[in-house]
């Protein structure tokens, strides 16, 4: 199965690359008045263009923190550098999926030669850790609405519901294969009720629309954050407020591709499709059939494009009305 055509190519970063911190890509400037230390990041994966987009767009603008500090980073610049319009989706991560290497860390005890990603991640971790709220921008492998996933925790779920974004929003554990940069340290600590990360799938890598998704993410959560003032940014970056009364989609189950096993979907899913009675067939996996698990239960990024074994398939939720 062939993935849509990019409709968007790589931004020149230039002039960006250096950062002004000592660390190549990384960015940070301190106000004058006490707030938040503010992060925002792009290039998680490399092919992820949208929000370098909107990254490179945020430092042209020549935006200073009114409070607190703001801290900008274009994460993976190796796996960047290698983008190929001709294969967009290979230049993900060089060695490693930078967004696993996170929480404690416990590949930095095995000894093991570590690759690209694993320098990186240590280059990065003073300036998560030295971070308050965090907005990590991400797109997605196929086409389908934008989704905010703030992580398992409550508290990131309601701050998220404030920001009015026009995003499926979907609270989730992340991945057994590693931490997610949004789960990292506090991020991921219940107790922490000041830290704030959201990761946005802003839409599909080639989508020229997923750009747009960035730039509303940016101006929403920079202004939310207090680090700059409304009309700070560009206006037309803001898209249009949401019914604020969007359910939280809450992952139950994740259905992962079994071994040997050519999966296949019995229609086009895509994320935010709701089935109302449980046992509806959604496809096939390892020659069996995979059924819903519940009444009005949700669909959150059914795909088939990277279906090896281990990989993800397709994630249940359910919906939950906000408090
Ligand atoms: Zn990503």
């Amino acid at each position: 199965m062939n993935p849509p055509p990019f409709e968007i190519s790589p931004p020149d970063l230039g002039p960006w690359l250096a950062g002004n911190t000592g660390t190549p890509g990384v960015w940070r400037w301190a106000a004058s008045e006490p707030g938040r230390h503010v992060m925002v990041s792009a290039l998680v994966h490399g092919n992820e263009l949208c929000g370098a987009w909107a990254v490179r767009d945020l430092l042209a603008s020549g935006i200073r923190p009114r409070r607190g500090s703001l801290t900008v980073v274009l994460a993976n610049l190796d796996a960047f550098a290698r983008f190929d319009p001709q294969r967009p989706h290979v230049s993900r991560y060089v060695h490693a999926d930078l967004n696993r290497l996170w929480g404690d860390m416990p590949w930095r005890h095995t000894g093991v030669e570590q690759g690209s990603e694993h320098r990186r991640a240590l280059e990065l971790l003073p300036h998560v850790q030295a971070s308050d709220w965090l907005l990590d921008l991400h797109s997605m492998h196929e086409p389908g609405p934008p989704l905010a996933l703030t992580g398992p925790l409550p508290h990131h779920a309601r701050r998220a519901a404030a920001l009015g974004l026009g995003a499926l929003r979907v609270a989730d554990a992340g991945h057994r294969a590693g931490v997610r940069l949004r789960d990292h340290g506090r991020y991921g600590d219940a107790e922490a009720l000041d830290a704030f990360a959201l990761l946005i799938e802003c839409g599909y890598h080639g989508a020229r629309a997923s750009v747009d998704v960035a730039r509303d993410a940016v101006v929403r959560f920079l202004e939310s954050s207090g680090a700059v003032d409304a009309g700070d940014l560009p206006p037309d970056w803001r898209q249009p407020d949401v019914d604020a009364d969007n359910p939280l989609l809450v992952v139950t189950d994740a259905v992962t591709v079994g071994p040997d096993s050519v999966p296949s979907f019995a229609q086009a899913w895509k994320s935010g499709d709701r089935i109302a009675k449980a046992g509806t067939l959604i496809g096939w996996n390892a020659a069996l059939p995979v059924t819903t698990p519940y009444d009005d239960c949700v669909l959150v990024m059914p795909t088939l494009l990277h279906a090896r074994p281990g990989a993800t398939l397709v994630r249940f939720a359910r919906r939950q009305q906000m408090a």
